[in-house]
């Protein structure tokens, strides 16, 4: 049921969504002028031809819209996995724009303010309750990191760690390229995951899933403060596996659904960017360059899609395409600073919408 009211929709869908001003700003002027359902029109300084500018996408959230309103519009897709779908959802947009915000929720986090990567998960599994009686499901999750095109896994088992704070510090000092696991993808291989060495962990309730979660960012944060912040300039990817069984026949179905936060898409500045920076840099406009490639080639169904030119898009491979549905939120920030950048997202975006 669900799939059909997609299937009318098209299998790649554009939200934007606005960040509002943050507390602390002066609620200066916003560059974003009028938004209806779909459409959003940019005020733009003279030095970008002075007037508005405006781009059309399947809806565009103001810098009003609730993490519960952005979900709503989410669900019916994140639905299809049970019956059998794969689904990619990524987060697109300059740093501090919302990716974080709309994938995971805030620093603090409250019932209401919790992402689609948690809402994602309790929907399936209450759905997978509901349908108990018909299916028996199996939900398991992976979560990695892309980082300069290298693959890690963010749910490697700490507990040794955990036991020996001291011998963790130690490895932290000397041993920091021991902690960076990196893997392998493999496509087409058993069980249909793409990255077969890391761990899966199967997962049936929502607490399990926050523990989880919390590991993986704690995963994160070990090599952000031994590397600096690298949690912008990296892909983090939350896959969830889903298995179901019919009851009555035996027929097994898959699905999997890829939560993308990608690094932020700000251009670096190439006379300041040196050494780790450039590379970085380089890396991330690689990727996110042809991760828009991918989907504008299947937009257009063109008969090659350059899947092989990053990690990522070789990562998602089985997950963009074919009968695979996609959905990229790409976020904006307000301010009067930003409108380079943000002009230069919702070009992108623009670029992965046409269809
Ligand atoms: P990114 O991941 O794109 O770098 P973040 O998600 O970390 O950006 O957002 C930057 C800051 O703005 C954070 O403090 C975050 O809590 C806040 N923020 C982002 N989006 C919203 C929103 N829709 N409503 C309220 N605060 C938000
Ligand atoms: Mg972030």
């Amino acid at each position: 049921l669900y799939n059909q009211v997609q299937d009318l929709k098209g299998n790649i869908r554009v939200y934007c969504r606005v960040r509002p001003f943050l507390p602390r700003q002066s609620s200066s002027m916003s560059t974003v002028g009028h938004i209806d359902d779909g459409n959003i029109m940019i005020i733009t300084p003279s030095k970008y031809g002075k007037g508005h500018k405006s781009f059309s996408f399947n809806k565009v959230f103001g810098p009003f819209a609730t993490q519960e309103e952005v979900f709503s519009d989410t669900q019916p897709l994140i639905r299809s996995v049970l019956d059998g779908y794969n689904v990619c959802i990524f987060a697109y947009g300059q740093t501090g724009a919302g990716k974080t915000y709309t994938m995971s929720g805030p620093k603090e986090l409250t019932e209401e303010s919790f992402g689609v990567n948690y809402r994602a998960l309790n929907d399936l599994f209450h759905i997978s309750n509901q349908r108990k009686e018909t299916f028996c499901y199996e939900i398991a999750v992976q979560m990695i990191e892309i980082y300069n095109e290298q693959v890690r896994d963010l749910l490697t088992n700490d507990g040794p760690q955990k036991r020996y704070p001291f011998v963790k510090i130690l490895l932290l000092l000397f041993f920091i390229p021991l902690l960076v696991n990196t893997l392998d993808i493999h496509n087409s291989s058993q069980k249909g995951l793409a990255v077969p060495n890391a761990n899966l962990v199967p997962v049936t309730s929502t607490t399990e899933v926050i523990e989880l979660m919390n590991i993986g960012q704690k995963n994160r944060a070990v090599s952000a403060t031994a590397m600096n912040d690298r949690s912008s300039r990296s892909h983090s990817c939350l896959t969830i596996h889903v298995q179901g069984r019919d009851l009555a026949s035996g027929a097994v179905l898959r699905g999997c659904m890829h939560l993308v936060d990608l690094a932020g898409s700000e251009r670096v500045n190439k006379s300041e960017a040196k050494g780790d920076r450039l590379k970085e840099a380089q890396h991330i406009n690689k990727s996110l360059s042809a991760l828009g490639d991918v989907i504008s080639a299947l937009a257009q169904k063109s008969s090659h899609i350059p899947y092989r030119n990053s990690k990522l898009t070789q990562l998602l491979q089985d997950s963009l395409g074919g009968q695979a549905k996609t959905l990229m939120f790409v976020h904006i920030s307000p301010e009067a600073d930003a409108i380079s950048e943000t002009l230069s997202t919702l070009k992108f975006a623009e670029r992965v919408a046409s269809v």
